[in-house]
């Protein structure tokens, strides 16, 4: 079978090495990809928001299943697109990509359907906002109800910031995102992220990780797309990995169906989980990234045929990942998550890859003449496989250390949640 990949991420090149094993695969294209999935697929420089573009390229290739990254093309309907266009497609359609889409749908499915989370409320009025909240008080929580590329999301701990954040909402700070937010409690605990694929109709377990979000070590500075991540997560133990099937996804799998909107794909539950047991944050309807690059990496399966029962309602009984533990480490551009430097020449990747257990993931990378360079704000990542969260710490910073990036930085305290368990 041909499979077109749709993304240019870590997560998009983490995914290509993981399709490019499996026995079903004919060829693999990547639109567009990155100089890593060149490495294992066919690179095309396809506008994947034009979905005439993409199902006419799937026509002229014999395409007969897509895969896709992010969340964008799943929220603007790619997935129906091509189901129309008779492609199979890894994904949810556009009203089961609500989940991610809207927050207040998720919201009201997950009190419509008893599935734990913090209470809330919405609003599309500033004034009733900014009443709620001072009924409220702090700490408390203000959300964009769209896409707001990670950043429509305030954990207000006085008032007045709180306040701020609804008035920058309603002041247009996130666009159509925010025309309508959500007020959430405050939930606390360790938060964790956990996957599952859905077929539809069912769900299967994948795995656990757990991301860094800020910028610098322990936890400091702005948020980030990901800085690294590990999986598993210690924090969720077998108990609270069936609690979350029980009481989270399968609930949300039953309730998709019966709302006439199905859930295909993967279903990334954002978690906190505190003394009763695991809440909802929020729902994402696709790999992170970082975590798609350790989970896979821990994956003893096929993936291409996960991926595929996922589509075609025949999810299969198990999927065996390796229980040692994989770590990522994300190299980013000097700037970032503000404006990146771009252009920075990498070497070392071969040195770093002579490390067993070391593999580099590409995300924000180019080729410029014989030199590849940084070209976006996470540029590369070090996925380590070891037998423990320390031992693939020390790995993934072993080959860290084998590169030679002199415009790229990390974080040097990938794990120590984890490490400290
Ligand atoms: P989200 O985009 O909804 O995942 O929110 C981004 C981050 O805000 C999460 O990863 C949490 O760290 C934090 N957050 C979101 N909702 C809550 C909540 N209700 N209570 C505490 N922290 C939250």
């Amino acid at each position: 079978m041909n499979v077109l990949l749709i993304g240019s991420g870590g997560r998009e090149h983490a995914l290509a090495l993981a399709l490019a094993k499996s026995p079903l695969l004919t060829k693999l294209f990547a639109a567009p990809g990155n100089p890593g999935t060149a490495q294992v697929a066919t690179n095309v420089a396809l506008d994947v928001a034009d979905a005439r573009a993409v199902i006419a390229f799937c026509q002229i290739q014999n395409i007969g299943f897509v895969v896709i990254g992010p969340e964008q093309p799943l929220v603007d309907g790619l997935v129906d697109a091509l189901e129309a266009a008779g492609i199979k497609a890894f994904g949810p359609s556009k009203l089961a990509a609500r989940l991610e889409g809207s927050k207040g749908f998720t919201k009201d499915l997950c009190a419509k359907y008893g599935i734990p989370t913090g209470a809330y409320a919405r609003f599309t009025d500033r004034d009733a906002a900014l009443a709620y909240l001072r009924d409220k008080g702090a700490p408390i929580v203000v959300k964009a109800d769209g896409l707001a590329a990670g950043k429509g999301v305030t954990v207000a701990l006085t008032l007045a910031e709180a306040e701020s954040a609804v008035n920058d909402l309603f002041g247009g700070a996130f666009g159509a995102a925010g025309a309508e937010c959500v007020i959430e409690e405050f939930l606390d605990g360790e938060e964790a992220s956990f996957f599952a694929l859905c077929d539809g109709d069912k769900a299967l377990a994948f795995a656990s990780a757990q991301d860094h979000k800020r910028v610098g070590d322990g936890d400091t500075g702005p948020n980030t797309g990901g800085m690294g991540a590990y999986s598993p997560a210690p924090v969720v133990t077998d108990a609270i990995a069936a609690r979350v099937m029980d009481e989270i996804v399968n609930p949300t799998v039953a309730a998709m169906k019966a709302e006439g909107c199905p859930f295909k794909g993967v279903l990334f539950v954002g978690l906190m989980i505190g003394e009763d047991g695991p809440k909802l944050i929020e729902f994402n309807t696709r790999f992170g990234d970082p975590e798609c690059q350790v989970m896979l990496a821990r994956l003893e399966d096929d993936l291409l045929g996960a991926l595929l029962g996922c589509a075609v309602g025949n999810l299969p009984e198990k999927v065996h990942l390796s229980p040692k533990t994989a770590l990522t480490v994300v190299m980013a551009a000097r700037g970032y998550p503000g404006t990146p430097k771009k252009g920075g020449v990498i070497a070392g990747i071969a040195e770093a890859e002579t490390i067993a257990g070391v593999k580099i993931v590409h995300a924000g990378t180019k080729m410029h003449g014989e030199n590849l360079v940084a070209n976006g704000g996470r540029v590369l990542n070090v996925v380590a496989l070891a037998d423990s969260v320390f031992d693939a710490q020390n790995l993934a910073y072993r080959g860290v250390d084998a590169l030679d990036f002199p415009d790229g930085f990390c974080r040097r305290d990938i794990g120590w949640r984890a490490i400290g368990h």
